[in-house]
């Protein structure tokens, strides 16, 4: 059986999606800049593919910004905050240890130009408080960026009591959506969410799409020096068929979201309660306040990596914690800002599903995840020494 299990990483694309992109690169091919009839169609095209996400985020069309990847939307969001805020003589940025690196490596950079970055530390189960944040703003704040939910764990930040307390005190707020959009309900208007950065790959859309909201009323820096594309803040000729693929597969995401929370939400917590039978294992993040693809358990004794390893050979597609960490042998940054111990962050599984995902699928796995675990324990002298 094959079961790809790794949607945090990333998703397959929508056959909605797919067909999209097919028809847009045949057919599609003007610059959206030109003034004849090609370029007026693709013009048009984009125009309506921006609309439609924005109406689902609660926004305007002329608020929402494409970018190239979600990773672009985070540096260009905390980039301009910076930039702005620096020219009022505000150089201090609030975040929380768990960010993605999109966030963290643009804050690290940041400090380097001598800018001031508080890293809120997070409960055991993954959460930060809006009364946290609101402790650590400071008279020279000029940014709150907290993530939507948590790529490794899932767990799901109180943002609209986040939104509430950055806006009572005049702070921007901007919001890391990636593993939230187009998967869990969000109206920026209602959050109080000044800024919201999305990526496409992850919600069956294509790689090398993404999207900056921007609320209007709030300058943004210019992030890509050129031409007049993206209200003159981000040039560059626009990915035409990447960008209707992405808005195909957000709409179509958005509008049965419903279903697809429950379907999910069900598959998940059945390979949760079947896996926490494991003995010596523990569940990461938030028991309910939890992305509903996301399950995440470090299991003592064992290695993650070869964990992966022997899942690979029976055709079962996880994950460790993050894409980006998995080449490292350092433990993920998130499992240690939960206070767990090296030697138990190392022992990490995430097995992040879809609506594509089925019943069989999550049945497999109850039977190979225990056997492989169980497998990796005979050999290993750590597990010897914890029993005996
Ligand atoms: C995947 C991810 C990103 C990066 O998005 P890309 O489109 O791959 O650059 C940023 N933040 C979070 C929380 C993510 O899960």
């Amino acid at each position: 059986m094959f079961v790809y299990a790794d949607n945090a990483a990333t998703t397959a694309m929508s056959p909605v999606a797919i067909q999209t992109m097919e028809r847009a690169l045949e057919s599609m091919y003007g610059n959206p800049s030109s003034l004849h009839q090609k370029g007026r169609e693709a013009n048009l095209a984009m125009i309506d593919a921006r609309r439609a996400m924005a109406e689902r985020l609660g926004a305007e069309e002329r608020e929402l910004y494409f970018t190239g990847c979600g990773t672009e939307a985070d540096n260009w969001a905390i980039r301009s905050a910076a930039r702005l805020g620096a020219e009022k003589g505000k150089r201090h940025l609030i975040t929380t240890a768990i960010e993605h690196h999109a966030v963290l490596h643009t804050m690290a950079a940041l400090e380097r130009e001598g800018y001031e970055v508080t890293y809120l530390p997070v409960s055991p189960e993954g959460l930060v408080t809006a009364e946290q944040v609101a402790a650590a703003i400071r008279e020279d704040t000029c940014l709150v960026s907290v993530m939507y939910a948590n790529n490794e764990i899932g767990t799901i930040m109180p943002i609209p009591a986040i939104g509430k307390v950055c806006r009572e005190r005049g702070v921007l707020f901007h919001t890391d959506a990636v593993q939230a959009a187009a998967h869990l309900p969000i109206n920026v208007v209602e959050q109080d969410i000044d800024m919201l950065s999305l990526s496409g790959h992850k919600f069956h859309g294509p790689k090398g799409t993404g999207a900056l909201y921007c609320r209007k009323g709030i300058r943004l820096a210019p992030f890509i020096e050129g031409g007049a594309q993206e209200r003159g803040k981000r040039a560059g000729t626009e990915a035409l068929p990447a960008i209707l693929a992405m808005s195909a597969a957000f709409c179509e995401a958005c509008d049965h979201m419903e279903e697809n929370m429950a379907r999910v939400t069900a598959l998940r917590d059945k390979l949760i309660e079947g896996l926490r039978t494991i003995p010596k294992c523990r569940l990461n993040g938030h028991p309910t306040q939890r992305l509903p693809g996301n399950v995440s358990f470090c299991f003592e004794g064992i290695e993650g990596e070869s964990l992966l390893l022997r899942l690979d050979m029976a055709g079962i597609c996880a994950s460790s914690g993050s894409a980006c960490t998995s080449g490292s042998l350092d433990p993920s940054h998130v499992l240690l800002a939960l206070g767990l111990p090296h030697e138990i962050a190392h022992g990490s599984l995430r097995l992040s599903l879809c609506e594509y995902n089925t019943e069989e699928e999550v049945d497999y796995m109850l039977q190979q995840v225990p056997q492989v675990v169980a497998t990796l324990r005979e050999m290993s002298p750590v597990w010897y020494k914890m029993t005996h």
